[in-house]
């Protein structure tokens, strides 16, 4: 994540009591996150060049609002009150000219939150130099995800902190098993240090140096990614 994103994601923290989001571009994607975010009891307004789209939207009560129109025209949007939303979502994926257009109509209307969705590496580039607040990439994404889940099947969740360093959950490989935190040295062995483990469901934070680990619990461990790799999981 980088920091233009970590001042977004910090920013909507502090401002906890907006909620209002603005979806534009209504494909598979625009459509889950504006369901997600109207579920959670967010006022949500769906906007789409494609009246059955907008229509759709309505009828399966995903949005509190929806509207036709073509976010490339600054006219329309701000016609349509872009302004007043604090955080906008650009969900149009494969029409790379809309998406770099509606994202710099937006930021230049003065939305101070803008999140577009790129369907590639330049189109990423491009989002950001127009003016994203953060740029999410799913199809890349998902496929990194899969692509380590299936290879390093015991480590469960990953938080990246930057490209070089994470967090991770992983379960307690079996060469771990009935030895004890002290005697495991994960700092002195992988550069690792661990945060927490979990026996069942409840996770022990900062664990006794003397707690004895069992194979298929659950540890959370952070540090370098060259680190995790090295883990016996
Ligand atoms: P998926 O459906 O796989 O999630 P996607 O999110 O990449 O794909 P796209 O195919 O890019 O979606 O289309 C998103 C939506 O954006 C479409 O419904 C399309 O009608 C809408 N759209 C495209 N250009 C504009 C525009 N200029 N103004 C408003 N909506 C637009």
């Amino acid at each position: 994540m980088n920091l233009s994103s970590i001042s977004l994601f910090r920013n909507l923290r502090l401002d906890r009591g907006r909620r209002q989001f603005a979806v534009i571009g209504l494909g598979r994607f625009g459509r889950a996150v504006s369901q997600t975010l109207h579920h959670l009891g967010y006022e949500v307004l769906g906007i789409d060049a494609d009246e059955r789209k907008v229509n759709n939207l309505l009828t399966d009560e995903i949005a509190s609002h929806a509207l036709q129109l073509d976010s490339t025209d600054p006219t329309a949007l701000r016609e349509a009150g872009i302004t007043d939303f604090d955080t906008v979502i650009v969900a149009i994926g494969n029409y790379v000219q809309e998406s770099v257009i509606t994202t710099l109509n937006i930021k230049e209307a003065g939305v101070p939150h803008v999140v577009a969705k790129a369907s590639s590496e330049i189109h990423c580039k491009l989002l950001k130099k127009v003016g994203a607040d953060h740029v999410v990439f799913p199809e890349h994404e998902m496929g990194c995800v899969l692509a380590r889940s299936l290879t390093r099947p015991g480590i469960l969740d990953r938080f990246e902190l930057d490209p070089d360093n994470s967090i991770v959950e992983v379960v307690v490989p079996a060469e771990f098993d009935d030895r004890t935190v002290m005697e495991l040295e994960l700092r002195k062995h992988y550069g690792l240090t661990l945060l927490a483990v979990a026996k069942e469901d409840k996770f022990e934070i900062n664990p006794s140096p003397v707690l004895r680990l069992k194979k298929g619990w659950i540890m959370v461990v952070i540090g370098s990614n060259r680190g995790i790799e090295q883990l016996p999981v």
